[in-house]
């Protein structure tokens, strides 16, 4: 047997104590090793306050877990990669596709594996809806992203700033499932992005896409939603209407439930680590560019409307 990859983990946050450090404990092919934080100790595990001194106080560490927001991915991927050390980064990947073009190329040189994650790619009911579709020919799309930002991001400053993406943080979600249901180019035509007087992110937009052959997209994202909370997507196509909910974690065609792969049980993080896993062993990379791509071209198209002020 392998021994675990050691593993080292910078940001920690949300996200990290919900699913990277848990997904680490779980998967016997990995071994946390040490933390950065500026505020954080792990107890068991070596904590630094910075990414600098875990790099050069735990030499012994294979990669790194980018878990830090978008903002301070690219510098943070620079550093470990610079290290000679594997790269697993959080979405969204960086504040720039330049960025995440040049760590492509310096992954490749350095030879280590770079795996930039998009969760809600791995979502249970993604699959099943993208092996329906090898049948169907897809007319529109709708996407509803609609969720309060006071409960799932309370205090979350850098969402806020420029570069933190503001809806676009979960509404790049929605974009990396379309981006994966829909292999042809998207383009973006008109879009409305609503943005706080005092802030710099949007906090709600309106988007219609289109495909050049004729897919219609529209997709409708809101921080402002205090009823329930919705994360769907509605594909028209020729045959029975596809309606993947939670995220990508449920599915019907017309009124039936598609049950999801006996396989595919696992949360979407446990896919993640298996998947840098076997690219590691693999020698490879995986980057998928298209989800910013495409809020890029968003942002290129866009119309700003101020409102209303937001605070937390
Ligand atoms: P968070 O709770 O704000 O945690 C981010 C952590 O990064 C902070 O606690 C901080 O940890 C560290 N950090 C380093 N530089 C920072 C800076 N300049 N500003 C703020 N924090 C900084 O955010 P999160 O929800 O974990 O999100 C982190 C990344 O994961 C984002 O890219 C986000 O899109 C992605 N993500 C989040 C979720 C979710 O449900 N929250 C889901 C999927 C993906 P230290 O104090 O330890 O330094």
């Amino acid at each position: 047997m392998q021994p675990p990859i050691r593993i080292g983990l910078v940001g920690v946050g949300k996200i990290a104590r919900d699913q990277h450090i848990p997904c680490i404990a779980a998967h016997s092919e990995f071994k946390l090793l040490a933390v950065a934080s500026r505020h954080n100790v792990i107890e068991g595990v070596a904590s630094y306050s910075s990414l600098e001194q875990m790099l050069a106080g735990a030499p012994e560490l294979d990669a790194v877990a980018i878990c830090t927001p978008p903002q301070v991915h690219y510098e943070a991927a620079k550093l470990v990669l610079g290290s000679g050390r594997h790269v697993l980064m959080e979405k969204p990947p960086c504040a720039s596709l330049g960025q995440l073009d040049n760590l492509v190329r310096l992954a490749k040189a350095s030879g280590c594996s770079l795996y930039q994650t998009w969760h809600s790619q791995h979502a249970r009911a993604v699959e099943p809806a993208l092996r329906l579709l090898e049948q169907r020919k897809v007319r529109r799309v709708h996407i509803t992203w609609k969720e309060d930002v006071r409960r799932w991001h309370p205090g979350q400053e850098w969402l806020w700033q420029p570069g933190g993406f503001g809806v676009f943080d979960p509404g790049m979600n929605a974009l990396s499932i379309l981006t994966k249901l829909i292999s042809e180019p998207i383009y973006p035509q008109t879009a409305q992005l609503f943005v706080p007087a005092n802030r710099s992110a949007p906090i709600a937009a309106e988007i219609e896409l289109r495909t050049d052959s004729g897919i219609e997209i529209h997709a409708s994202f809101d921080f402002r939603e205090t009823g329930p909370q919705r994360w769907n997507i509605d594909l028209d196509t020729d045959g029975d209407a596809m309606h993947l909910s939670a995220g990508g974690g449920h599915l019907t065609l017309g009124e039936q439930p598609v049950p999801a792969d006996p396989g595919s049980l696992d949360a979407e993080y446990a896919a993640i680590y298996r998947r840098f896993y076997d690219l590691i062993a693999r020698g490879e990379s995986d980057v998928d560019t298209r989800p910013l791509q495409l809020v890029s071209d968003i942002f290129l198209v866009a119309k700003q409307i101020p409102v209303q002020s937001f605070e937390y």
